[in-house]
């Protein structure tokens, strides 16, 4: 396939090599010419612009830092550009009204066109094991599901168009508030006289176990391998917990759904990040306790 990439960040990178790595043609735009040479580089033809990318294309991928810059790159220069025929498919995680008002827009035009935000970091886009959660019609995502499928080890139907951008920011609404939990908890031991060990051996296997434990344990030392033990360097950024914790609590506002715990965890996630960890892995927060 032809395949018009747009962001080729520090996801979008890694996403558009697996791409080439399947054997499709892929042309990229990003407006940072370094991130345009590396993709060049992994095998991606770079373009000079965004009409130039889709030009022809049978599929638009997108991966943009949010919700304002995907709407204008695809209602001022993917719509009318791109052929009708090609399956618009925008990865990043943004608003859900914002996504589905792109996505009506781009209908109305003629295109089918779907939400498709990630589960999982850099690495899994490296290495072509991101889960995609796709908002859109049946036809969208089965013109989109060979795609991603290049890409991702999962890729779920969610609902309509939006649905996709409503399952990632629950999802992550409930990991930061899972977080914040698993941190309090593992403190609040320590002071009680048990050992961090003792509790995970204890909690791992009864009724307190989740994810934020058992598989990114935030105790250096303590469970997996986890950003813990690499003094929370790499892993997933508290920016962009807390850009996905604003992003859920907006929504939650919008439609009056009571969410007490998600804006405790938006607020301690931004005072955590004004303090400077924005680029600490989210679990660092641990610290703050
Ligand atoms: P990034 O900042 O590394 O990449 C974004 C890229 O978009 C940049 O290269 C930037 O130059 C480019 N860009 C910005 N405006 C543009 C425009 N008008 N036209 C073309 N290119 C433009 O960000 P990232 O970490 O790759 O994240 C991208 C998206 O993926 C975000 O929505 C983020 O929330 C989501 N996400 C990130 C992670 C993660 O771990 N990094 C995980 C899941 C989801």
């Amino acid at each position: 396939m032809r395949i018009a990439f747009i962001g080729l960040g520090n996801m979008g990178g890694g996403m558009a090599a697996n791409l080439t790595g399947a054997g499709h043609e892929v042309r990229a735009f990003d407006l940072s010419a370094d991130a345009l040479a590396k993709a060049g580089e992994q095998g991606a033809m770079p373009c000079a612009t965004i009409a130039e990318a889709v030009d022809g294309a049978n599929a638009v991928v997108s991966m943009l830092p949010n919700g304002s810059i995907m709407r204008s790159v695809y209602l001022n220069e993917v719509v009318g550009h791109a052929p009708v025929s090609a399956i618009l498919i925008d990865c990043s995680t943004i608003d859900v009204e914002t996504a589905r008002d792109v996505a009506a827009q781009a209908v109305a035009a003629g295109y089918d066109m779907v939400d498709a935000p990630v589960s999982g970091g850099i690495a899994a886009a490296a290495g072509g094991t991101l889960t995609f959660m796709v908002g859109g019609t049946m036809a969208g995502f089965e013109g989109a599901r060979p795609v991603l499928e290049n890409m991702g080890k999962a890729v779920i139907h969610a609902g309509e168009a939006g649905a996709g951008q409503a399952a990632k920011i629950c999802n992550n609404m409930l990991l930061g508030i899972q977080m914040l939990g698993t941190c309090e908890a593992f403190r609040l031991a320590e002071r009680l006289g048990l050992d961090p060990q003792k509790f995970y051996d204890i909690a791992s296997v009864s009724s307190g176990q989740c994810w934020s434990m058992t598989s990114y344990c935030p105790v250096p030392g303590v469970g997996p391998d986890s950003p813990a033990d690499r003094d929370y360097q790499g892993g997933f950024a508290t920016a962009l917990m807390l850009k996905d914790l604003s992003l859920a609590v907006a929504a939650a506002d919008a439609v009056e759904s009571r969410t007490d715990m998600a804006h405790l965890a938006r607020d301690l996630f931004a005072r955590h990040d004004a303090d400077g960890a924005g680029a600490r892995d989210f679990s660092s927060i641990i610290q703050t306790f």
